[in-house]
């Protein structure tokens, strides 16, 4: 897998076939939750105990943040209450940490929205 995405990773940062092919089960991930609208499986590359990247199933033109449209707000609303029940799934409700990052000098490499719920740990501010 990380094979996968580090060969993708070196032809640019137009990458955003890989979380459809964990949608689609080609390449396999940690599912950690899951509904009609949004997949959260676990990071290859964890940076805390836990950390749960959460996607919506339909991209619609939603490589990042920087580029959402007003037709992608129900999503928005959508994966901020699945980031909630993803944190009381992985019992770290009372503290955790959502993350955007959203273009290249945001550290973004996978061009499918994501957010990162992180935690079991206690986080640092600010992030670097
Ligand atoms: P960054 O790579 O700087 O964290 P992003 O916000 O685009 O930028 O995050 C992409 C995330 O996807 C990374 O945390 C990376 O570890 C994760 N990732 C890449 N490939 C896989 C994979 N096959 N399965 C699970 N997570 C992956």
């Amino acid at each position: 897998d990380s094979l996968v995405y580090m060969g993708q990773q070196a032809r640019g940062h137009c990458l955003w076939s890989l979380f459809d092919k964990i949608i689609s089960r080609e390449i396999p991930s940690t599912v950690v939750y899951e509904d009609d609208k949004v997949l959260a499986f676990r990071d290859i590359n964890p940076q805390a105990p836990v950390h749960v990247l959460l996607i919506p199933k339909v991209r619609d033109g939603l490589t990042e943040l920087g580029k959402a449209e007003l037709k992608h707000e129900d999503i928005f609303g959508h994966l901020l209450y699945a980031a909630k029940i993803v944190a009381e799934k992985e019992g770290i409700v009372d503290g955790f940490r959502v993350v955007i990052n959203s273009g290249v000098s945001a550290c973004q490499s996978v061009y499918h929205l994501h957010l990162h719920v992180l935690g079991g740990r206690q986080m640092k501010w600010p992030p670097g």
